[in-house]
């Protein structure tokens, strides 16, 4: 198969990230005999330093010639005090939006090999937790109008957001994450506030009614606060969950979190368009940057969500995280799961070992 993949390394440990997946993904198109052709793009800081947009058009335009986008991370310190509307940040909503990426989906995963890691109990955690958020990405709160700020009669200052979403944005989310949750553990949980919101109540109406399409999945409602409650307190219950834009952030950041491991976490970015985005959902860490401490894996494990998402190529996935959870189990960890003061890989080395293991 031909691969063609823009990369995006973006700023901080984004290159250092990017340089060890890229070395995972080239051997497993070498293993398994497919054409790999890369190209490679500006986003964020570096954007910003070079053609004073985060998004340059260029970048938009390499994106969508490709079949899949692979970015590292965007942002730092010395881009945070620049105008608002050129920040690193707004070139991530610019090239979600750009290639119509609707659909975020962040596993949340606790390898057994690193249970040690995580701050909940045995007992919380049972047979092992593997969560899959889906969160809508374009609509919602986010994006919805009217918005702005205003003065009222009395001279007090109030400001507003629209929580809105069409019949159509809901059903085309709600239907992927019951494909995914078919191919998964058969379990979907539709996440809202029905009891509260009207906009949650037509989710509710249009899930159900994409429900009878999905018999064999087992279907779920559950309000937002009990959903955030319930993820410390049983989050085995969980399989697949799908949610609107704004509860899937929060949601998602907290499912990731009681994993205990953000350098292991990747994400995917799914649109109605042929090209999808992956990252890990780490940001670009500043604090570590240049000093080789970083984590590869959520980056490599992202290449595995691109193989599998983007191409179907399930056996070259598969193998990517077999691989992964072999080195762990072998005890090989990168500072940040490793525990203080014991002997631990570099960044190249861990992106190296995952390569030469495949
Ligand atoms: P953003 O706003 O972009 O999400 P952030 O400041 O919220 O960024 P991160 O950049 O993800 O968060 O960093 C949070 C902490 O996690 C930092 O201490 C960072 O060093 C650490 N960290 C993040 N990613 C990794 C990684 N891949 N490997 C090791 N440590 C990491
Ligand atoms: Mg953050």
């Amino acid at each position: 198969m031909d691969l063609n993949i823009c990369v995006l390394p973006g700023d901080g440990i984004g290159p250092e990230i990017i340089e060890q997946a890229v070395v995972v993904l080239e051997k497993v198109c070498e293993k398994f005999g497919h054409k790999l052709s890369l190209d490679e793009a500006q986003i964020g800081g570096v954007a910003i330093d070079a053609h004073n947009t985060p998004l340059p058009q260029a970048t938009i335009d390499k994106c969508l010639a490709s079949d899949a986008v692979l970015m590292g991370a965007i942002g730092g310190p010395k881009w945070d005090k620049i105008d608002k509307s050129i920040r690193p940040e707004r070139g991530l909503l610019g090239i979600r939006k750009a290639l119509g990426l609707y659909a975020n989906l962040r596993p949340a995963k606790l390898w057994d090999e690193l249970k040690d890691a995580s701050f909940l109990k045995d007992s919380v955690i049972g047979d092992g937790l593997d969560i899959m958020v889906v969160r809508e990405l374009i609509g919602g709160i986010y994006f919805g109008e009217p918005r702005g700020e205003g003065v009222d009669e009395n001279g007090e200052r109030y400001a507003y957001n629209t929580m809105v979403y069409k019949e159509s944005e809901v059903k085309r989310i709600v239907k992927l994450a019951f494909e995914i949750a078919r191919k998964r553990g058969s379990k979907l949980h539709s996440v809202e506030k029905a009891n509260v919101l009207d906009v949650s109540q037509l989710w509710n109406e249009v899930a159900e009614e994409v429900s009878k399409d999905y018999s064999d999945v087992d279907y779920h409602t559950m309000y937002v606060d009990n959903c955030a409650m319930q993820l410390v307190r049983n989050p085995g219950q969980f399989d697949t969950i799908v949610t609107g834009n704004l509860f899937g952030d929060i949601i998602s950041d907290e499912a990731s979190m009681i994993t205990g491991s953000i350098g292991m976490l990747p994400s995917a970015s799914i649109g109605d368009g042929k090209v999808s985005l992956f990252e890990p959902i780490h940001g670009s860490a500043p604090d570590i940057t240049g000093t080789g401490k970083a984590n590869p894996l959520a980056t490599i494990l992202s290449v595995s969500m691109m193989l599998r998402y983007s191409f179907d190529l399930d056996a070259e996935a598969d193998l990517i995280e077999a691989t992964v959870a072999k080195v762990l189990a072998e005890g090989y960890r990168t500072a940040d799961i490793m525990e203080d003061g014991k002997e631990c890989l570099s960044c190249s080395e861990m992106g190296a070992l995952v390569a030469s293991k495949l």
